[in-house]
């Protein structure tokens, strides 16, 4: 059979970028190979988000540009998957006359057989039915050749109903895979050469609720630490108020979990927080975060922050600063409050102005600049163990590593060590990544 050729576009989230490795592993059992050159692909989907205007946005651009390969090649196959096919489902054939087919969020597994189908009968097709069942993700993508890290989902959907977020409604409710299947992908990934972990979810801090057997998130954590060659465990995303101190205690107490966490806060206000219904008072934010940091000096916390949300007033917005101040997270992804159809906050009143929202936010994100460069300039002349993921961006003859709070270190090295633990000195920080260098020989560098 001739392979055909596919190409994915991902928005949005990491929860994203794994489905879309999960689908081109699927989609080559049936003959389908990804490429990154758009115009020679038989097939195209495009994996969207719909969490800000703004990735709505990008996507019915793409899908204009798209349409017109189309019109060149009519054999051309082309469908949307991810949260915002989930939202729109049918209405979306009717605004992209170019989709033949529109795949919900808990229907990638369904994607061979719609393919086929649309194969042999060129009618629209649109599945988005919720099917609560852990067969998409238990879905085994191989990790690309030379990938050291890989990412695991570990559970789906949210129960929280968080005002402004559309993930409860798009990606259903919270379901856990078992610790069982979970630990035996870990192991297939090891035996591929994967030596870092991130595991994935809408809120890992609940995972095994629905599983009744009494495991929880750090049971779960416990037992990955336990299986040789995994060196490095990572999460995203974790809710504050689900943060128990039995997990915190990991950070302590489990080598191989990463000094890492990113903890969402939203805001520095309690009457805005309770408006977002996020379930926590910022004095019990921060005094985890407080908690965090003595028994594990050297964690890295990382945050999102929405500004301008409807009623947020000038104090409210102080307190996300004094907050900030407070905290000094060494990053943050912020954003202007973006209204979501059908979210409770959609119907607060109190709607900021775009040029209102903007300027909150870009003094917040000047301030955050100057804070994450602070905390970068701190490691400065430390040792740091990097896990080195390959060639740096910046210079084909430096290479990228990883520290274990996750920053970006740059380096002069041989390729040989990508996919070994390496001991460097940091020399220079910047915004954005850490400069550092080998100190001893390079066979003395190598940790493991
Ligand atoms: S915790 Fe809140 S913000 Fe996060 S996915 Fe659930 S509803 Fe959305």
């Amino acid at each position: 059979m001739k392979n055909k050729c596919l190409y994915i576009q991902t928005f949005g989230c990491q929860m994203n970028v794994h489905d879309s490795e999960q689908i081109s592993a699927l989609l080559s059992g049936i003959g389908y190979q990804q490429t990154d050159n758009i115009k020679l692909s038989d097939l195209i989907i495009l994996n969207t988000c719909s969490i800000r205007e703004k990735a709505t946005h990008k996507v019915y651009s793409q899908l204009g540009r798209i349409g017109k390969l189309k019109e060149q090649n009519p054999e051309l196959i082309i469908g949307v998957v991810g949260c915002l096919a989930q939202h729109l489902g049918t209405k979306f054939h009717r605004k992209e006359d170019c989709l033949d087919f529109v795949s919900g969020t808990q229907n990638i597994h369904l994607l061979p057989e719609i393919i086929n189908t649309l194969i042999k009968d060129r009618k629209k097709i649109t599945e988005i039915d919720f099917h609560n069942s852990l067969s998409a993700m238990n879905i085994f993508a191989t990790p690309g050749k030379d990938r050291i890290s890989a990412f695991v989902t570990i559970m789906q959907g949210c129960n929280n109903f968080c005002s402004y977020c559309v993930v409860p409604y798009l990606r259903g409710r919270e379901i856990s895979r078992t610790s069982k299947d979970i630990i035996e992908e870990i192991i297939k990934l090891v035996d591929l050469g994967i030596k870092e972990v991130t595991l994935l979810g809408q809120n890992v801090n609940s995972y095994g609720k629905n599983l009744n057997d009494g495991s929880n998130f750090t049971s779960l954590i416990k037992k990955i630490g336990e299986i040789f060659g995994i060196k490095r465990i990572r999460f995203t995303t974790s809710h504050p108020r689900d943060l128990s101190l039995e997990l915190m205690n990991c950070f302590a107490e489990e080598e191989k979990l990463c000094s890492h966490i990113h903890l969402p806060v939203q805001s520095g206000s309690n009457r805005v927080l309770e408006l977002m219904n996020r379930g926590y008072k910022i004095e019990e934010y921060t005094k985890k975060i407080d908690y965090l940091r003595k028994i594990s000096p050297q964690i890295s916390i990382t945050s999102d922050i929405i500004v301008g949300f409807p009623g947020e007033t000038v104090k409210d917005y102080q307190e996300t600063i004094d907050m900030m101040e407070k905290i000094r997270f060494d990053s943050t992804f912020s954003f202007k409050y973006s209204e979501r159809e059908g979210t409770a906050a959609q119907k607060l009143e109190g709607k900021i102005p775009e040029d209102e929202k903007l300027i909150r936010l870009e003094k917040l994100q000047m301030m955050q600049n100057k804070h994450t460069l602070e905390k970068n300039i701190e490691l400065e002349r430390s040792l740091q163990e990097l896990l080195v993921e390959g060639e740096s961006k910046n210079s084909k003859s430096d290479l990228m590593g990883r520290t274990s709070s996750n920053k970006i270190v740059n380096f002069r090295g041989e390729p040989d060590l990508i996919g070994k633990f390496v001991e460097v000195e940091i020399s220079k920080a910047y915004l954005h990544s850490l400069k550092g260098k080998i100190k001893k020989s390079k066979e003395a560098c190598i940790v493991y």
